[in-house]
C-alpha cells in the first residue's frame, strides 16, 4: 500500500432541518459580510432561499444568483469582483456541485489580483495553494460531487472549451447535509448524480495496487450502497433512507477517504470533462455514456481480469469460476444498472453527432488528465478517440 497523508477538517451536519438552529452560527463565527451563492431557480421554488434569508436576516447578505451547471468562469469572476468590493468574510453556498464549487474558486479568487482562470490553470505563477481562501459554508442540495467535503472544484471556459479541475488549500468548512434538500432533484438529475457518484468510485477502484484491500472493500460497500438506492430515489424521490443514502455516500467516495492509498487514474473524468467543455452535456450522463465503453476496452488488456472479476463478485454478486466470463458479465451489469436509471446511453442522444472535436478532445484528455502516466491502462489520443467514438453508437456488450 502507498504512502499518504489524510487530513479532512469539514465539520459535517447531516440530517434534517439542522440549518433551522445551526446555520447562523455556522456562517456568522466568521464575520459579519455574507456572499450567499446560488444557482438557477431550484431554491427559489423550494422555499429554501426565503428560509435561508430569515435565517440570516441581521447579517450582511451579498447575493451572486445564477450559477450554471459546468459553473463558468464568468460566474466565477463576478464572484471575485463581489467578494473584493464587499469585504465578504465569508460564502454561503447554498446548491448542488456547481455552486459549491465555483464558490470555492471564488474563495480563493478574493484575493487574486489577476484573472481567476489563472488560478483554475495554475498561469501566470498563480497558485491557490499559497493564497488564504474566504471560509465556504454550504447548504447541499444535490447528492453526486462530493465537493461538500473535498478540495476540489471543476470550472468551465466555454469560450476557449476548457473544463478542468484545481484544488483549493481548504474543504469547506462547514458542510449541511440534509437529504429532505434533495426530494426536489428530478429524476434525470437523480441519475446523473448517482452515476457521478458510481464514477468516482470506479476511478479509484480501478487501480494498480492489488494490495489495498482496505481502500477496495470501502469502494465496493459503497457502490452497493448507490446500486441499491439510486432506482429507490429515481421511484419514489421521497423516499428519506434513499436520499440519506445516496448524499451519504456522494461525501463518502470524494472526501478523499477510500482514494487515500490509490494511485487513481480518473481516466473516465477526463475524457467526459472535454464532452462537457465542448458541447455543455450534464457530467452524470456523459460519465454513465463513457464508463461502459472505457470498461470494455480496459478489459482488452487481459492483465485488469480479476480486478473485473472480483468487482463482479462482491459488487454485482455474480458467482462462477471462469474470470474472464465473470469480467465481461460485471461490465454488461455495469451498462444495465447506468441504463435502467433512464440516462441517456449514447452521444447522439445528447447531441452529439459526430466526431468533428474528437482528435481535439482527446488530445485535451490525454495532456491535461495526465492519463498516460497515471490511467489503470495507460490511455493514448488514439484510445480516447476510440472510446468516443465508441460512445457514437449502441454499446456492443463486452468483448
Ligand atoms: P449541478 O450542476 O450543481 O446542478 C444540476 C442541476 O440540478 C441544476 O440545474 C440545478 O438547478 C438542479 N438542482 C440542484 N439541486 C436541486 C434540487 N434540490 N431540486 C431541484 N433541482 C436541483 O449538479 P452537480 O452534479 O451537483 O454538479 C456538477 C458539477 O460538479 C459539474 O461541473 C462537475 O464537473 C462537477 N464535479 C465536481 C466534483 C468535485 O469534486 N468538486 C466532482 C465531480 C463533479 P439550479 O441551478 O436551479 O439550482
Ligand atoms: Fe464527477
Amino acid at each position: 500500500m502507498q504512502d499518504f497523508k489524510f487530513h479532512n477538517p469539514t465539520d459535517i451536519r447531516f440530517g434534517r432541518n439542522h440549518i433551522d438552529a445551526e446555520l447562523h452560527d455556522a456562517v456568522a463565527q466568521f464575520g459579519n459580510n455574507v456572499l450567499f451563492v446560488y444557482g438557477g431557480q431550484s431554491i427559489k421554488k423550494s422555499g429554501l432561499y426565503d428560509r435561508v434569508k430569515g435565517l440570516l436576516a441581521d447579517l450582511n447578505i451579498v447575493e451572486l444568483g445564477g450559477v450554471e451547471p459546468n459553473p463558468k468562469l464568468a460566474s466565477v469572476q463576478e464572484g471575485q469582483r463581489l467578494a473584493k468590493e464587499h469585504d465578504i468574510d465569508v460564502i454561503l453556498a447554498v446548491g448542488g456541485g456547481s455552486v459549491v464549487d465555483a464558490s470555492k474558486v471564488i474563495g480563493s479568487a478574493k484575493f487574486y489580483e489577476g484573472d481567476p482562470w489563472d488560478l483554475v490553470i495554475k498561469a501566470n505563477g498563480a497558485d491557490r495553494n499559497v493564497l488564504p481562501q474566504v471560509p465556504i459554508v454550504d447548504i447541499l442540495t444535490l447528492s453526486a460531487t462530493g465537493t461538500e467535503m473535498n478540495f476540489g472544484s471543476v470550472i468551465t471556459n466555454p469560450e476557449t472549451h476548457e473544463k478542468y479541475g484545481t484544488q483549493g488549500p481548504n474543504s469547506p468548512a462547514v458542510s449541511f447535509l440534509d437529504p429532505e434538500l434533495t426530494e426536489t432533484v428530478p429524476a434525470r438529475q437523480t441519475a446523473a448524480g448517482s452515476i457521478d457518484i458510481f464514477s468516482h468510485l470506479t476511478e479509484q477502484y480501478f487501480d494498480r495496487d492489488d494490495a489495498n484491500d482496505a481502500s477496495k472493500g470501502m469502494i465496493e460497500g459503497l457502490m452497493r450502497a448507490v446500486i441499491k438506492w439510486a432506482p429507490v430515489a429515481i421511484a419514489d424521490p421521497t423516499n428519506y433512507d434513499a436520499r440519506a443514502n445516496l448524499m451519504w455516500t456522494a461525501t463518502m467516495a470524494l472526501n478523499g477517504l477510500v482514494g487515500a492509498a490509490n494511485e487513481g487514474g480518473w481516466t473516465v473524468h477526463a475524457l467526459e470533462h472535454e464532452l462537457s467543455a465542448y458541447y455543455d452535456i450534464t457530467h452524470g450522463i456523459g460519465l454513465g455514456i463513457l464508463t461502459p465503453r472505457w470498461m470494455d476496452w480496459v478489459l482488452e488488456d487481459k492483465s485488469t481480469v480479476a480486478l473485473f472479476a472480483r468487482f463482479a463478485r462482491n459488487v454485482w454478486a455474480l458467482s462462477g469460476d471462469d474470470d474472464a466470463q465473470l469480467a465481461r458479465d460485471a461490465v454488461q451489469k455495469t451498462y444495465d444498472w447506468i441504463a435502467s436509471l433512464g440516462a441517456e446511453m449514447t452521444l447522439p442522444e445528447v447531441g452529439i453527432k459526430d466526431d468533428t472535436y474528437f482528435e481535439a478532445m482527446a488530445a485535451n484528455a490525454v495532456d491535461h488528465g495526465k492519463l498516460i502516466k497515471r490511467g489503470y491502462v495507460p490511455v493514448t489520443p488514439a484510445d480516447a478517440q476510440r472510446i468516443y467514438r465508441d460512445s457514437l453508437v449502441a454499446f456492443r456488450g463486452a468483448n
